[in-house]
Formats: C-alpha cells, sequence, structure tokens
C-alpha cells in the first residue's frame, strides 16, 4: 500500500510514517514545515519507498497528484497546540477547516480512504468521564479563543462523517488523548516535553493552575497502531474512535514524577492560568477516554506504561541538551 500522510513531518505523522514503512508499505510525506520540521524524517530519507514534498495542502493541483499516486490518506496536517490555538486563532481556524476540505475533496474525487486525525479538545468542558464517542460536546463562549479548536476539528469531524454519509468517500476520524513522545515540541504548550527541558536544566517546572486538572498520555507508538488498525479494517469507516490511554493523572504528579525520574533540583511552581495564557482562558479539569468502542472494533490496547513513555521523552530531551564542556 501507499500511504500519504499530510503533516508527515510533525510529531505524530513522523512516527506513523516511521511505523508504515516498518511493516513494508510506501509512504509519501506532504507538510508545509510550520510546525512539522525536516530533522523529524531526516533518519527515513532513503529508505524504500518514502518520498516527502515540502508544500501546502493549500496547493490544489499539488495535492491532486499526491492523493492519486497513493492508496489511502492519513490527513493529520493542522495547527495544534494550546499556545498557538490562543495566539493565532485565526491560522488555527482557517488552517484545520480548509485542509481537511481540501483533503475530503481531494480523496472523494478517487473514493481513496482517509483518517482524520482529531483530538479529545473535542468533548470541551464535558463532565461526562470516560468520554464516549457519542457524548455531547460541551464547548465553552465563542470569545473563549480556546474553543476554536475543538469548534474546528468538530467541523472536521462533521465533514468526514458527510463525506461517508453523503458522497460514500470512505473516512474513519480518530480523536487522539494527549499523545506524548520523542520529537514533540513544547513550542506550542505541550506538557511533557516542556516539564522535561524545564527539569533538565533544574528550572522551575510550571504547572498551570492547582495542578489537580488530569490527562490520561498516551505513547506515540500506541497511538499510531491505533491509527493504522483504524486505516486497515473495513468496519471502522464513517466512525469516530478515541484513541488513548486509561490512565488519569494530575498534571501535579506528572511534574513529581518528572521530577524523580530525572533526579532534577528543579522547584515545583504554580502560575495561573490568566498569566500562562491570558485573561479569556478555560481548562478542562478531567479528560479521559472510553476505549470500548475501539476495542470492540479492532482489539485494540495502549501497551506503553507512563513511566516508559516519561523516560522515552527524557531520553529524547536529554541528548538534545547542550553537553557540559
Ligand atoms: N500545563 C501546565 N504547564 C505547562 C503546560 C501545560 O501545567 O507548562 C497544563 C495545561 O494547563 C493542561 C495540561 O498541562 O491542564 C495539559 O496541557 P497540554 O497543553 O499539554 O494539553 P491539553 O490537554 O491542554 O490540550
Amino acid at each position: 500500500m501507499h500511504y500519504l500522510i499530510t503533516g508527515g513531518a510533525g510529531f505524530i505523522g513522523s512516527h506513523l510514517a516511521e511505523g508504515l514503512l516498518a511493516r513494508g508499505d510506501a509512504v509519501t510525506v506532504l507538510d508545509d514545515l510550520s510546525t512539522g520540521a525536516i530533522r523529524n524524517i531526516r533518519h527515513l530519507k532513503g529508505q524504500p519507498g518514502f518520498s516527502y514534498v515540502v508544500g501546502t495542502v493549500e496547493n490544489i493541483p499539488l495535492l491532486a497528484e499526491l492523493v492519486d499516486n497513493a492508496d489511502k490518506v492519513f490527513h493529520l496536517a493542522a495547527a495544534v497546540g494550546v499556545r498557538l490555538i490562543v495566539e493565532s486563532p485565526v491560522r488555527t481556524i482557517e488552517t484545520n477547516v480548509k485542509t481537511t476540505e481540501h483533503v475530503l475533496a481531494a480523496a472523494c474525487k478517487k473514493k481513496k480512504k482517509v483518517f482524520v486525525a482529531s483530538t479529545s479538545e473535542v468533548y470541551g468542558k464535558s463532565v461526562a468521564v470516560p468520554f464516549r464517542e457519542d457524548g455531547d460536546l460541551v464547548l465553552g463562549a465563542t470569545s473563549r479563543g480556546r474553543w476554536s479548536y475543538a469548534c474546528s476539528k468538530a467541523i472536521d469531524e462533521f465533514l468526514a462523517i458527510a463525506y461517508w454519509r453523503e458522497r460514500h468517500c470512505p473516512t474513519v476520524i480518530g480523536r487522539c488523548f494527549n499523545t506524548v513522545g520523542p520529537r514533540q515540541t513544547g513550542h506550542y504548550g505541550m506538557v511533557v516535553p516542556r516539564f522535561v527541558k524545564q527539569a533538565l536544566r533544574d528550572e522551575p517546572l510550571t504547572v498551570y493552575g492547582d495542578g489537580r486538572q488530569t490527562r490520561c498520555f498516551t505513547h506515540v507508538s500506541d497511538a499510531v497502531r491505533a491509527m493504522i488498525g483504524l486505516m486497515d479494517s473495513d468496519h471502522t469507516v464513517g466512525e469516530v474512535y478515541n484513541l488513548g490511554s486509561e490512565r488519569e493523572t494530575t498534571i501535579l504528579a506528572l511534574a513529581e514524577r518528572i521530577k524523580e525520574l530525572t533526579e532534577s533540583k528543579s522547584p515545583i511552581t504554580f502560575t495561573p492560568y490568566t498569566e500562562a495564557y491570558g485573561d479569556n482562558f478555560e481548562d478542562m479539569p478531567r479528560r479521559v477516554p472510553s476505549l470500548d468502542k475501539i476495542r470492540a472494533a479492532i482489539s485494540w490496547e495502549p501497551r506503553i506504561e507512563l513511566d516508559d513513555t516519561l523516560q522515552a521523552v527524557i531520553d529524547y530531551e536529554r541528548a538534545l541538551e547542550p553537553q557540559p564542556a
């Protein structure tokens, strides 16, 4: 099989490319390097079946050609990261909606199956934990920029489902819950690479709010295995699946664990959300997936424990730190 991965030079996309190549598939990456980077895929250059194009999904003729050459499409190109969303809402909304429109339109012409990467963020402020795919999405006011991300990805989901129901273009949607691992950047807010970098430098670990908010962190290789499984199965078309770990941890406990694993001298500090993200910010207290649906569909289970996930990020970030002379 030949796969096109939009956003394939990003954190998750580069691991997905690796996973597909490892099982003998061919992969073409399309990435505009806005948040992705060539260094994420440099090690794949020269591998049989791998190619990449630096370009944007908004280049319709280019996209059409790449879709034509592929058997299936993983659509991961998106603007992600809470900091990016809060600071650049126009870019977030436009990128996320337009790219998905373009990819689905191009794929539909040839009825190529598309995996659309969505996010647990779409559950918004829902308190119906664990979140089920058929549960309500509870978003905040439009004056609070954070929700524009959830809303833009919810539109992507509606569109993907509509393309299947109305135009018979096969699509499947994965809602990723806090995927972490090597190559994730902390520039756009993601907590694990940020805490690990801070810990390795003995700088304060900046917990936002009181640190009692929880998340479930998923190792990227578990996430990639789920994405490939959902794409391989014929029974997943037109459906939405949660894809994450059920192990819930508070952000304060996460900071403490990273401090222990790195043997860091960093203090743990508490930063009010207003200072971190401005006045109009809302966080969600808990975010836990129900995995019933994905288990039933493809017998998928997350395999990697939180400590091993954190250790993988620590090893990666440690290798990037300047070594003492
Ligand atoms: N967070 C934090 N310190 C940081 C970055 C993030 O305490 O330096 C918190 C953030 O407020 C949220 C959680 O960590 O409650 C996860 O944040 P992230 O941006 O990684 O993902 P989210 O789940 O919010 O999309």
